[in-house]
């Protein structure tokens, strides 16, 4: 660990905001434990300007990178969405990916403007695709041959010539866990460059009089790191863009890049830069494009949890502990805390990595191996296998989980009837609920006890 402070203090894994002040960890001028009292845990804690700050940084990346050539910063909404984040994306002036009609419904109540929101999905609902045209999203990136004549099919019975991209798989396979890549041949998503299917896709859209073809898109996975996953993608891509120029004799204006980039969820780890990256990307782009001869496209990308991930904590209170012997004389020494699986379902999907901080106070007790376990009826709610915390760790004291922002809450469960986390946006010493939490009224609202009728 490269800081002991409070026993793992880490600040490359905390918000920008975050610090330890008065013995507690202190984000944007609000303390651990009055955040606790206050909200109760678990606890998503969210810090507002680090947000925005990530954001915008995002954005002026992009605009520096590519110049005249930049073309918009989609925030993928499922790392995390809500009405009031919807509307810091709108204040930054970036645009807002979705991939459900859920996800559109809480843009549209934001008043989030539809022309800088793009949406995506491998199987969009014609309810969704409907939607989507009416309000008049900026794109709608098309994943299948039946999705071609679904959203042509609507737009022109909507009388609407609607733009859309094509999801391609360019055939890479990003650095990462195996469930959370998505470019490889053997997945779900997008038409295969290598198959042909893609170049198919191009000529069947070309044909529907309802649709106009702006570009090609692409999404090669998460927590990436370096920009080999992306330059390949970008050359299989751009060869494509060559291809439908010297066959139709004109060039398509767009390329999407997907989101992906990595950050740090354990200490010594570090976030990707979004100016490095950038910059590299463009780099890739212009030879790639040079090559070719190709005019330089409008170049997007999707971040999702490199914009939200960082920016947010989860505040737990310990219950129990318990020291369980090992096989050969060692002992584990398991914390248990009041969430787990249902809030953080990453460790168990993934078998994804995360640091804890005791929050609420400074120990110098020994450090002890221990294993972070939530309170679901499951072995395999843990939600850190192991760590070195405290010995003195116990019922009644707080930890802080730094990086849960991204696919935290937003793939949240109520699994065991657990209510799901509230989240509080902290700002300037000013706290206050962006997204209440769950009741045990709420759990019970879906449950009726109707009479059965003829079907
Ligand atoms: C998930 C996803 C993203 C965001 O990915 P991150 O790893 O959160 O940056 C962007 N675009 C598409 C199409 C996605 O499916």
């Amino acid at each position: 660990m490269p800081s002991s402070d409070n026993s793992g203090f880490a600040p490359e894994v905390f918000s920008t905001n975050s610090a330890i002040e008065n013995n507690e960890l202190n984000v944007a001028g609000c303390s651990a434990t009055r955040l606790a009292s206050e909200f109760g845990t678990p606890l998503f804690v969210i810090d507002e300007d680090d947000f925005k700050l990530r954001a915008a940084s995002w954005k002026s990346a992009l605009e520096k990178s590519f110049a005249l050539h930049a073309g918009t910063v989609f925030y993928a909404a499922k790392s995390f969405i809500s009405v009031e984040v919807a509307k810091w994306i709108n204040e930054v002036g970036i645009g807002l990916d979705v991939c459900t009609g859920g996800e559109l419904a809480v843009a549209l109540a934001a008043d989030f403007p539809a022309d800088r929101i793009e949406v995506h999905g491998n199987n969009k609902s014609e309810i969704e695709i409907r939607r989507a045209i009416e309000v008049g999203v900026r794109a709608i990136v098309i994943d299948s041959f039946q999705e071609i004549e679904r959203v042509a099919r609507i737009a022109a019975e909507l009388g609407t010539i609607q733009k859309v991209l094509l999801r391609l798989t360019p055939g890479i396979e990003a650095h990462t866990h195996e469930f959370i890549a998505t470019a490889h041949e053997d997945v779900k998503f997008g038409f295969s460059i290598a198959s042909g299917s893609a170049w198919k896709a191009v000529e069947h859209v070309e044909e529907q009089d309802s649709l106009r073809l702006a570009g090609f898109h692409c999404h090669i996975g998460s927590q990436i790191f370096g920009i080999e996953g992306f330059s390949i993608a970008a050359a299989r891509l751009i060869e494509l863009l060559a291809k439908y120029r010297n066959h139709f004799d004109r060039q398509l204006p767009e390329l999407d890049l997907g989101g992906g980039y990595g950050i740090a969820y354990l200490p010594g780890e570090e976030s990707e830069d979004p100016h490095g990256v950038l910059a590299a990307l463009s780099q890739v782009v212009n030879d790639e494009c040079a090559k070719h001869s190709l005019n330089i496209p409008f170049v997007s990308i999707e971040p999702g949890r490199a914009i939200v991930g960082p920016t947010t904590i989860t505040l737990y209170q310990v219950g129990t502990t318990k020291s369980v012997e090992l096989d050969g004389g060692l002992t584990r020494r398991y914390i248990a805390v009041d969430g787990g699986m249902s809030d953080n379902i990453r460790p168990a999907l993934y078998a994804a990595e995360y640091h804890a901080l005791l929050a609420n106070r400074r120990s110098s007790a020994d450090l002890v191996s221990s294993r972070l376990v939530g309170k679901h009826c499951e072995s395999g709610d843990i939600i850190i296998r192991e760590i070195d915390l405290p010995e003195d760790i116990g019922p009644g004291d707080l930890l802080a989980i730094p990086a849960t922002g991204a696919y935290g809450r937003s793939m949240a469960s109520n699994y065991n009837h657990v209510p799901r986390p509230a989240v509080v946006a902290v700002k300037g010493g000013k706290a206050r609920t962006i997204v209440r939490r769950e009741t045990e009224k709420d759990l019970l609202a879906l449950d009726v006890v109707e009479p059965a009728r003829e079907n």
